[in-house]
């Protein structure tokens, strides 16, 4: 048996619908999506969340699990650790489930009322990790990487999970390319990770999305940039997935010319229930 990564949500933090739109992309949306998160199973079965969205119990009804055996934590922002109250005794009630944190998101949760209480119920038992660390699950490992993203609460990390044949790689908000990349390209600095699949920041399409200080305040690289360093797929490159939309992102519409684009250089959008043996 290999290692089953499931894509529990593509949103960015708000979610789609997001709260106080009143502009089309939100009217009448059909297909809630969820903030951006996984769930992998491992080969013997314990089940790893990749962050707490507040939409917990639609995403364990997309993972088809009830429960969780670990959970890991990428930053400090909305949509990524606003469901960490649920493994609470009013609602999940876990017991002394490992939450995997950097030691800047550690200290946070030890200064949160609400979340130190988690820890001291035994709900949780905190774990820190250091980038490059190689966390052990059942056939693999999970591998925190640190990345440049807006650090106001928390720093961020990404994680590589490895399996017996294939790595994925998960990294849904970044600032921008360049402080990550420091000089290597994209898809070379994926290659030197031995990544076979990754899912990457795809908050923006462009820079019409927002109004100019909106966009100081919360950069991203945009899409249709990174698409720009990807260039075509060829032989031997991983396979490439956006995620974390923001809700007036184009590629919500799959019949629009920005997903056509996206498939026609050979990439693809994450959706939620997409899964990926490892
Ligand atoms: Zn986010
Ligand atoms: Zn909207
Ligand atoms: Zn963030």
């Amino acid at each position: 048996m290999s290692i089953k990564v499931t894509v529990l949500g593509i949103a960015q933090d708000g979610g789609r619908p997001q709260l106080g739109c009143k502009k089309s992309c939100c009217h009448e949306v059909k297909h809630e999506a969820y903030p951006a998160g996984i769930g992998i199973i491992d080969n013997v079965g314990h089940r790893h969340l990749v962050d707490a969205s507040r939409t917990m119990v639609n995403q364990m009804e997309i993972w088809n699990q009830d429960m969780l055996d670990s959970l890991f934590i990428t930053h400090a922002h909305l949509g990524h650790v606003d469901g960490l109250g649920l493994l609470g005794k009013e609602v999940l009630a876990t017991n002394e489930v490992p939450l995997y944190v950097s030691s800047t998101m550690a200290d946070l949760i030890e200064k949160t009322p609400s979340w130190k209480f988690l820890v001291d119920e035994k709900n949780v038992v905190l774990n820190q990790f250091q980038e490059g660390d190689e966390i052990p699950i059942g056939g693999g490992c999970i591998v925190p990487f640190s990345a440049p993203h807006r650090s106001e609460l928390s720093d961020m990390h990404g994680f590589i999970i490895r399996g017996e044949n294939k790595s994925l790689l998960y990294l849904p908000d970044l600032d921008d390319w360049p402080s990550l990349l420091l000089g290597f390209e994209l898809k070379e600095w994926l290659k030197s990770l031995r990544v076979d699949i990754a899912l990457i920041d795809g908050t923006f399409w462009s820079g019409e999305e927002l109004s100019h200080r909106n966009l100081e305040q919360i950069p991203h690289p945009f899409v249709e940039d990174t698409l720009q360093l990807l260039g075509d797929k060829q032989d031997g490159d991983p396979d490439i997935g956006f995620i974390h939309l923001n809700h007036t992102n184009p590629l919500y519409d799959k019949h629009g010319k920005e997903v056509k684009q996206v498939n026609d250089n050979g990439w693809f959008i994450a959706q939620q229930g997409m899964n990926f043996e490892l």
